[in-house]
């Protein structure tokens, strides 16, 4: 996952980035960092922690300049040390040059391995490193031709913004996997972010997306950025940027994430049609299903209550690294109501079951409550293969739905039903204008190295 941002042409260039972040903050809440370039050199700060930890007023002001590209980390590659958190910083012949990245790169290794050979060191574990030696190592004059042809030894899913004391260079993969908006900022300039919801808190208007295999170049002597299409494009976006990962006030390839979501649990509400279950109402995970169970509880007719309350002063259950800490996020997380669900059968829905310690603990949580049935619904397919294409999804082993059936799932997590939504129904809740990557729920790993 992660989040990036790059402002330019703004003089609060740094403040815009570290609010962008802010409101991107769903997207990793491991490290994150800003560099801006000013009079010629650029200052970078990055820290383990939150955007509003680490950027302080002090921070800011040391971070001048009229440029800023941003990063909010959630390891998909490299280690949780402070090295691996972004921008990432270099000096090299034609000057100095900071890099952030959302995506994951599947041939970093072989790269590496030839770097390493030829001599080159590596400080971090990250894939973004290896770009900035492909770019170092190229004997071409311009930046942006050493970027070109870095990149073409690159493949994977990624949205790159590389800042030089004086310029912006922007790219998306040619699948255009990972989101990259482009929007202008009304105080002055143009900010690209991974997330629209970004746009708001900098007072920036949407222009547009970044193009799948499209490099934009930002430079002081023009007054809009140039677009030079690097390749060739093969629109495939991620469907769990709808299903999970981005914020549902954000527009992402010009659907609306929350809209996408509320059809997702329309379809699910379709499907129940006809069965002899009966609910007396329909039951979010908060905050992740709450469009979907809007959506069911409007195609189904049955009420939306607020059956579980979230305590917002935990993070995503998913960061932390071990089971043991997971169980008991969940538990710090998530609360019932028990004066509402009593004695009542319910129709719970979540955005996803990837490991199954979410949904086991709900049910067993409701239960206890003394919900009397608990019916569980899913509004995105089974998740069967890991993600090699940026989101952090587990080893096929840890992935529940690859080692059991539904059926064995349903009695694992001890749900009274069980039902997923089918990847036409996810597609179709998009919208099937395009081809979506789902290898999570198929497979069909499309990028080929
Ligand atoms: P699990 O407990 O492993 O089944 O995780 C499922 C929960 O984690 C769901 O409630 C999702 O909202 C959330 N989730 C799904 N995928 C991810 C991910 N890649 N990173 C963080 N959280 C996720």
């Amino acid at each position: 996952m992660c989040a990036i941002v790059g402002i330019f042409g703004n003089e609060k260039a740094s403040r815009l980035a570290s609010l962008a972040l802010f409101s991107m903050q769903h997207r990793g809440q491991e490290a994150t960092g800003i560099s801006s370039s000013c009079d010629g050199k650029i200052h970078t700060i990055k820290n383990r922690g939150l955007v509003s930890d680490v950027f302080t007023n002090e921070a800011l002001d040391y971070l001048k300049g009229n440029m800023a590209i941003g990063h909010n980390r959630y390891s998909t590659a490299g280690g949780d040390s402070i090295l691996d958190a972004q921008p990432v910083f270099a000096k090299y012949k034609l000057g100095e040059i900071s890099i952030v990245h959302n995506g994951n790169l599947i041939n970093k290794d072989e790269i590496r391995e030839e770097l390493i050979d030829k001599g080159a060191i590596f400080q971090t574990g990250m894939d973004t490193e290896n770009l900035i030696h492909l770019i170092a190592k190229n004997s071409k004059n311009r930046l942006r031709d050493r970027i070109k042809e870095a990149l073409d030894k690159t493949i994977g899913a990624y949205c790159f913004i590389i800042q030089s004391r004086s310029k912006q260079f922007v790219i998306r993969d040619r699948y255009g996997i990972r989101p990259l908006s482009l929007g202008k900022i009304k105080s002055g300039g143009y900010i690209v972010a991974s997330e629209t919801c970004a746009f708001d808190l900098v007072d920036a208007e949407y222009i547009r997306d970044v193009k799948p295999g499209e490099m934009l170049v930002f430079d002081e002597k023009n007054e809009e950025p140039e677009s030079i299409q690097l390749y060739e494009p093969e629109f495939r976006p991620c469907a769990f940027e709808y299903v999970y990962f981005a914020r549902p006030d954000s527009v992402i390839d010009g659907k609306n994430v929350y809209r996408t979501r509320e059809n997702m649990g329309r379809a699910l509400a379709k499907n129940d049609k006809g069965s002899t279950i009966s609910y007396d109402m329909v039951v979010p995970v908060p905050d992740s299903g709450v469009p979907a169970a809007l959506g069911y509880a409007a195609e189904s007719g049955i009420p939306f209550e607020y059956g579980i309350i979230r305590n917002h002063y935990v993070g995503r259950t998913f960061i932390e690294p071990t089971q043991e800490m997971r169980n008991l996020k969940v538990r710090m997380k998530l609360s019932p109501m028990k004066s509402l669900i009593a004695g009542k059968s319910l129709l719970v829905i979540d955005d996803s079951i990837v490991r199954g310690t979410t949904s086991k603990r709900i049910v067993k949580m409701l239960k206890e409550a003394g919900a009397k049935e608990v019916h569980f619904r899913v509004a995105s397919p089974e998740i069967k293969f890991p993600c090699f294409y940026g989101i952090d999804t587990p080893t096929k082993e840890e992935l529940i739905s690859h080692r059991m059936t539904k059926e064995e799932i349903e009695k694992y997590i001890e749900a009274d039903s069980l039902e997923y939504l089918s990847i036409e129904d996810l597609t179709d809740s998009i919208g099937n204008d395009r081809d979506y990557a789902l290898e999570s729920f198929n497979g069909d790993y499309f990028v080929k190295k």
